[in-house]
């Protein structure tokens, strides 16, 4: 608050402050500044736009939806002219397109790169928000919109000694614009996440030696990337309807439906050919080769059995299968990456396999990393493939100040609290796109985020139609949501995964919450909109007290 008030720069009237300038930073703007013809402005810390895809340029980096599925739908012209190569796009060519829509659109006039956000301040009489910045500029707007991202706050392990190292260290989600050169160096990755499963293999082609410290053993399935043919391009592009139709009326937003069939109903025999077939297919739809993979644990011992026996198939050595095989979770229960040649890396003489619950880190020495044992592995470059404060790591790195001074961080001492994910109690006229308790990170991105902000915007259009200046939710409508959150998770497997992220137990301290919505997105949606209609049920309206934006 008081930097807020020492803040030198004039403070400027705005309808929407944005954060974010990444895949739902821009289409807010397009919306609110081209639909509804608002003041707008996006506040973007990076230099240059895309958000997570701005940041995360790590060897192997690309995206596990599929490339026509992980693209905007608000536009048939840009659906029609954008050209997708491979099955799965690469971050510069996810950059690429993001920097596309950011000039077809006209955006960037209205986006203030280089620029992160310090806090922001309501102030109940006016009904702004007064957001500053790092460099001390301050902005009055009337409606704030984080759009953050997800999985953006990078978690670098705070392990003794890491300052002492006489290598190079990265964290893939901070990773290097120029680049990082492995040649003739020995390299430690450390986690085995969907990073740190794409980054190795790529990593172990150019390294003269790479070994991977594995806290826990991870299912991966084959992403078969593969150009795209022009028949397929043609084939997507005149069904892009129908297959937007399939992304929104399932789970997870993929363009594909997920099978009614029990993986328990059908005789073993087939089971396992349809896994197989899966398998080839590879990707994510392999976990939608039965409808009770994340629902009944016995189905999803026939998922696990298939996938530990793919394992031994295809490493060599079987002490480094039995070491890869993942034990402590249910498959899909933490979020399940999809590779290119993981498990084939450990067939590699120059790779080694380090099992840091069987012999833990013990600390960086300036030659490279000690572990319990007393043994040295010696190191040139150490890359943390280590993950993220997700889902609420950026929100709460800023001084986020609601009405009657409630600061979103001792709000959400004990968890995240939000009603539909879209709205915090005490902070009123602040939306959070894809926040906690929304069907987010569950999700192909762009599925939740465009259903974010058409819901906002509308929101906003029905408040300026009724000349609302203030829409808040109250602490019962949260309170109500959260248990939902929880009975959503607990309905599924998703919980058993102990150490994931979505419960935030990667992050030391952090309260162990599932924080995504897992009713399903489709779902999910149907509500929003139920609640939209019912003249927005859970929120209350206030009117009046903002002053006319040609005053301020
Ligand atoms: P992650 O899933 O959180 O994995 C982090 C890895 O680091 C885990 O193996 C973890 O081990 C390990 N780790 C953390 N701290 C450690 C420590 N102190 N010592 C040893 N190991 C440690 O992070 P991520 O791989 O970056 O992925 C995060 C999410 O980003 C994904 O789940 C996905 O949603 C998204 N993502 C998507 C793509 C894609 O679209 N293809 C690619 C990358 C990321 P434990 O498991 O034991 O905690």
């Amino acid at each position: 608050m008081s930097a807020i008030r020492q803040a030198s720069a004039p403070a400027i009237p705005y309808d929407a402050i944005i954060i974010g300038a990444g895949f739902s930073g821009l289409y807010q703007l397009h919306k609110l500044r081209d639909g509804l013809g608002l003041k707008v402005r996006v506040l973007e810390a990076g230099g240059g736009v895309g958000g997570t895809w701005y940041w995360n340029r790590y060897p192997g980096a690309r995206c596990d939806s599929e490339s026509f599925s992980y693209s905007y739908s608000f536009s048939k012209e840009l659906e029609q002219e954008w050209e997708w190569s491979e099955r799965y796009p690469s971050h510069e060519e996810i950059r690429c397109y993001l920097n596309h829509v950011a000039d077809r659109f006209g955006l960037r006039q209205d986006i203030q790169l280089n620029t992160r956000v310090k806090g922001a301040a309501f102030d109940s009489s006016r009904d702004l928000w007064t957001v500053t910045t790092e460099s001390r500029e301050s902005f009055v707007t009337r409606f704030l919109i984080t759009a953050v991202g997800c999985i953006s706050t990078a978690n670098v392990p705070d392990i003794p000694g890491r300052d002492s190292f006489s290598g190079q260290w990265y964290h893939t989600g901070r990773w290097p614009h120029e680049g990082v050169d492995f040649t003739g160096k020995r390299v430690g990755l450390i986690g085995t996440g969907s990073t740190g499963i794409q980054a190795a293999p790529v990593i172990a082609e150019s390294a003269a030696h790479l070994t991977v410290f594995q806290r826990t053993a991870n299912f991966s399935i084959p992403a078969r990337n593969a150009p795209l043919t022009p028949e397929f391009i043609r084939e997507i592009k005149s069904n892009y309807p129908a297959l937007r139709d399939i992304m929104r009326s399932t789970t997870n937003g993929h363009p594909f439906a997920i099978s009614q069939d029990s993986a328990l109903a059908v005789p073993e025999e087939e089971r396992r050919a349809r896994y197989e077939r899966a398998w080839e297919v590879g990707g994510l739809r392999f976990r939608a080769e039965f409808s009770d993979l994340l629902s009944d644990k016995a189905a999803n011992d026939t998922a696990v059995e298939f996938i530990h026996d793919k394992i031994r198939a295809i490493v060599k050595d079987p002490a480094i299968a039995e070491k890869l095989i993942p034990r402590d979770h249910p498959f899909a229960t933490k979020r399940p990456p999809v590779d290119t040649d993981y498990f084939e890396t450990f067939n590699r003489d120059n790779v080694r396999l380090v099992d840091v619950k069987a012999d833990p880190i013990e600390a960086i020495v300036p030659e490279g990393i000690l572990l319990k044992s007393g043994g040295i592995v010696p190191l040139d470059i150490i890359v943390f493939a280590t993950g993220y404060d997700a889902l609420t790591g950026s929100l709460l790195a800023m001084d986020i100040r609601g009405a009657d001074g409630h600061s979103l961080r001792e709000d959400w001492a004990a968890g995240p609290c939000t009603y539909l994910g879209l709205q915090a109690p005490h902070f009123p006229n602040m939306f959070i796109i894809t926040g906690p308790g929304s069907p987010s990170v569950l999700c192909n991105m762009p599925v939740p985020i465009e259903q974010h902000v058409n819901w906002i915007t509308e929101c906003i259009a029905y408040m300026d139609a009724k000349g609302y200046s203030r829409i808040e939710t109250g602490e019962q409508e949260a309170k109500a949501w959260v248990a939902h959150v929880n009975e959503a998770a607990n309905a599924t497997l998703l919980p058993l995964a102990g150490s994931s992220w979505y419960l935030g137990a990667n992050i030391p301290g952090k309260p162990r919450v599932f924080m995504p919505y897992a009713g399903g997105m489709a779902r999910y949606a149907a509500l929003c909109a139920e609640v939209a209609q019912a003249d927005y049920r859970g929120f209350r309206f206030l009117s009046g007290q903002t002053q006319r934006r040609q005053s301020l």
